[in-house]
């Protein structure tokens, strides 16, 4: 068999957690809580599980009165005009379905598709199958802002789509108005269209505001824009999430999608339709997890770890040059789960080409005892 993507071997979140189990480690590399989703979702699911009629095929596009509640939630968060929901809004099998059906829906063999790296693990493998091509543009170390000259450098006339990610993950780094502004100056006058990640959007912290390409009305017109119910409710293994884009962009997103998943399973779409008006859920969400991002940064101070500044998401990169001089990123992260009982993701797996910075990524999406038993065995390991 002539494999379509011969370099690529498992994801780095499988062979991290699976290396985590078979050593009994504390598994910080995988994003995903290991606390439960509200209460009331899980009420709600309840219900929805045990009634009848709600057992079927869901439309094709989602729920109408999930993208309703989608529609309102978008204009009271964003303070934009609320997308219409019949041509606007699809529900999607997690970000990770949207992500592949838009590349699948725009994305001609020969179009380059621009990626800031590090950048998502699955960008890269979606754009190679629709035979895109990735233009791959640094993220500017130590911060990981994005270099508008070198993207400017990198657009060309088969530039078919720029990939954002704001909060980014692994690095939090966020995106500022300022930031939208500048892309949104490149792009005036191409064909070049957007595809922003928000998956962490109820994620930003230091009482920043997420600034989302909803907001931004020039962008918003060449724009698919994506969110997951999995990172706001914890309940990443629900795979529920959804894409907002102009009508023609919904259009060509939905052609795929009927034909990826065609519809998403009912009674999740109904739990959450239920929980959505509550905006209490998701607007704890920056308070949460600050406090967990400053007591894991609190706790690992003494360890000799580099910690860079985490705007966004859950994800703490931390420097283990320091430490660990002249070994390299997979080394240490697989030294740091089989030694020290602490699972990471190393930064390398999220550049194209394996760049090696000497960093590592922590998920703190952790109950505090978690945090606090992992950086025990940190401490005593490093
Ligand atoms: N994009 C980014 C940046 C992510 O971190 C994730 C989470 N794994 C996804 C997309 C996929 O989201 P989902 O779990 O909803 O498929
Ligand atoms: N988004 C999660 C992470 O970055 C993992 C998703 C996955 O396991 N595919 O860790």
């Amino acid at each position: 068999l002539r494999s379509k993507l011969p370099d690529v071997g498992t994801s780095i979140f499988s062979v991290m957690t699976q290396l985590a189990q078979e050593h009994g480690a504390i598994n910080l590399a995988q994003g995903f809580p290991d606390y439960d989703p509200p209460q009331a979702l899980l009420e709600a699911l309840a219900h929805h599980v045990c009634t009848s009629g709600h057992q079927q095929y869901a439309p094709m596009p989602g729920l109408p009165r999930l993208r309703e509640a989608i529609s309102q939630k978008t204009a009271h968060v964003y303070g934009v005009a609320a997308p219409d929901p019949a041509t606007e809004i699809t529900v999607t099998s997690g970000a990770t379905e949207a992500l592949y059906a838009v590349l699948a829906a725009v994305v001609h063999p020969g179009d380059e598709v621009l990626v800031l790296e590090p950048a998502y693990d699955l960008y890269s493998p979606a754009i190679r199958l629709q035979g895109g091509v990735p233009v791959y543009v640094p993220l500017t170390l130590p911060d990981f802002r994005p270099d508008w000259d070198q993207v400017r450098a990198s657009l060309t006339p088969r530039t078919r789509l720029v990939m954002l990610n704001t909060p980014n993950n692994p690095t939090g780094a966020v995106l500022t108005p300022h930031d939208l502004t500048t892309l949104a100056e490149l792009l005036r006058d191409t064909n070049t269209l957007v595809l922003s990640d928000e998956v962490y959007e109820h994620m930003v912290f230091d009482g920043h505001a997420h600034h989302s390409v909803l907001q931004h009305p020039e962008l918003r017109e060449r724009a698919f824009v994506l969110s997951s119910f999995g990172k706001t409710y914890h309940a990443t293994g629900w795979k529920v999430g959804y894409c907002i884009a102009p009508p023609p962009l919904t259009t060509e997103l939905r052609r795929v999608h009927q034909f990826v998943t065609f519809s998403v399973s009912t009674p999740t779409q109904h739990a959450l339709a239920d929980v959505l008006p509550d905006t209490a859920l998701f607007e704890m969400l920056p308070t949460f997890y600050q406090q967990k991002r400053d007591l894991f940064r609190e706790l690992l101070a003494p360890t000799g770890l580099r910690l860079l500044p985490v705007a966004g998401a859950y994800f703490q990169v931390a420097d283990f040059r320091g430490l660990a001089p002249g070994t390299d990123d997979v080394t240490f992260a697989r030294r740091l789960t089989q030694e020290a009982g602490v699972a990471v993701v190393p930064i390398s797996a999220f550049y194209h080409d394996g760049q090696d910075h000497g960093l590592v990524r922590f998920c703190f999406a952790k109950q505090d005892s978690t945090l606090q038993a992992a950086a025990q065995r940190l401490q005593q390991a490093l």
